[in-house]
């Protein structure tokens, strides 16, 4: 269902997540890989470029900085797909013991009678005496298949195999029918919205009248809904929509966007052809499941690294500037406490939290962090700013090592490590050109591999 938008749009996410610095650049490329999944999803034309250029501009707020920029950016993106979808969830208001009529309109297989079933077992399920009236009359074989259903899932269905008028059959069952605290009312469809379609729709909306008519769409359709949507809207008096057959078609985002623009909210959706394969639709947690996230919530967690932001983006600053030294690297090891490693370290710089380095390569560190600090807490001011002066005079590496507990072999390592990272952080050396939503490319893991001396598996 939507896959392809789904994964479009994760792939969306995960570039502002892992980029360094959210440039125009970056911001482009991912409006761009957006507004073209869209599009394949059959979501209008229009809608897609005005989305793009909304996002485009209020990302350039330039009062919003680092981190912050992430989570706006990401935020504006959820919530033009929301608003694409429709903001909120709309549902049936049901009772027990208080009859609620529910009718079903469409085009001729659009899914009326299975959705009937679908309806019906959903709220069944729920504890409400729920019966379905078969108001297909011309065709035997409707009525025939609204029993079948019913006998599927337990549900009574009131039919009558000699009535060819949907009035009279109405009549027939009403007094029996207001046993039930649902009744849903499955009806004929035509090829298109024609008078006679209308002057059916019209009697029998007068006589039963119901709580909510529903028009049921096939998502199949994609952006054609809208015509279709407005147009029984106005014949009709719909109060919203069922959409089904999400399963079957790559355009259902336009059916569902479609919806939304004529203001003909979207209830539910069919996912396949039996009686479970049916949801109410909620668009906020639709995109958290395109997104495989379970909120907005959840996605700016991801965005943010799970780190004290006022010292993150004291970094981040310091980072634009191409400085990293060693009183960072202490902050940064500082923050990851007792449970860190090497490659939690860093997730925490940002940027480098998408560059997939293999654990193994980073880990057994954790009980030298604790000396390494101590190290950094016995070098000078002028060590800290400028390490190398630590190497070339091995005199001060036994001061250091001697001051703080720890060996001289302890302090080359860290220094390797914040060698390292330094060069990764700020974009020097062997690894400029570093691009974090693209990970580090094989070239520059082995040049890691071999700087931290070890051998790894590709
Ligand atoms: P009606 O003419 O509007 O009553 O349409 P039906 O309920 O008879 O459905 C027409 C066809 O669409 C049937 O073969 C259904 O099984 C199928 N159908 C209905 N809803 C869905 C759905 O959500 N997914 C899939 N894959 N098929 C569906
Ligand atoms: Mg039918």
């Amino acid at each position: 269902m939507l896959e392809g938008l789904g994964s479009a749009l994760k792939k969306g996410f995960d570039k502002i997540a892992g980029a360094m610095f959210l440039d125009k650049k970056t911001i482009e490329l991912v409006v761009k890989d957006l507004q073209r999944a869209l599009i394949q999803a059959d979501v209008n034309v229009h809608l897609v470029k005005e989305l793009g250029e909304r996002i485009k501009k209020e990302s350039e707020d330039e009062k919003v900085k680092g981190i912050e920029k992430k989570e706006h950016l990401t935020k504006i993106l959820h919530d033009e797909i929301l608003n694409l979808l429709g903001k909120e969830k709309h549902e049936i208001k049901l009772e027990k013991g208080k009859q609620t009529k529910i009718m079903l309109l469409g085009l001729y297989g659009s899914g009326k009678t299975t959705t009937s079933h679908k309806l019906a077992a959903y709220y069944a399920k729920r504890g409400f005496k729920v019966a379905m009236l078969g108001l297909d009359v011309h065709r035997p074989a409707a009525k025939e298949q609204l029993k079948q259903l019913g006998e599927k899932i337990k549900v009574p269905v009131f039919i009558d195999k000699d009535e060819n008028n949907a009035l009279k059959t109405y009549k027939k069952f009403k007094k029996e029918l207001e046993d039930y605290d649902l009744v849903i009312i499955d009806t004929a469809g035509r090829h298109s919205l024609d008078k006679e379609l209308v002057d059916e729709i019209t009697t029998l909306g007068k006589e039963i009248k119901p709580d909510y008519v529903f028009l049921v769409i096939q998502a199949d359709i994609g952006q054609a809904a809208k015509t279709q949507a407005a147009e029984f809207q106005k014949a009709c008096n719909i109060n919203g929509v069922i959409i089904t057959r999400m399963d079957s078609t790559a355009k259902a985002g336009g059916a569902l966007t479609a919806c939304n623009e004529t203001k003909a909210p979207v209830f539910f959706i069919g996912t396949g052809e039996k009686a479970n394969d049916f949801e109410t639709f909620n668009p906020n947690s639709f995109i958290s499941r395109l997104l495989g996230l379970g909120d907005l919530e959840g996605l700016l967690e991801r965005v943010q690294s799970a780190v004290d932001e006022k010292s993150q983006k004291k970094l981040k600053d310091k980072l634009e500037k191409g400085h990293f030294d060693l009183r960072d690297f202490q902050e940064q090891l500082k923050q990851m406490g007792n449970m860190g490693s090497m490659s939690k370290l860093l997730e925490m710089v940002p940027g480098l939290g998408k560059a997939k380095i293999p654990e193994n390569m980073l880990d057994n560190q954790e009980g030298k962090m604790k000396n390494w600090q101590h190290a950094i807490d016995s070098m000078t001011k002028e060590e800290i700013e400028d390490p190398e002066i630590i190497e070339k005079q091995t005199t001060r590496l036994g001061r250091i090592a001697k001051g703080s507990g720890t060996t001289t072999s302890d302090i080359r390592q860290m220094l390797k490590q914040y060698k390292i990272l330094k060069e990764m952080a700020t974009g020097t050396g062997d690894l400029a050109n570093f691009d974090p939503s693209q990970g580090l490319n094989q070239k520059q893991m082995l040049k890691i591999a071999k700087k931290f001396g070890r051998k790894m598996k590709f």
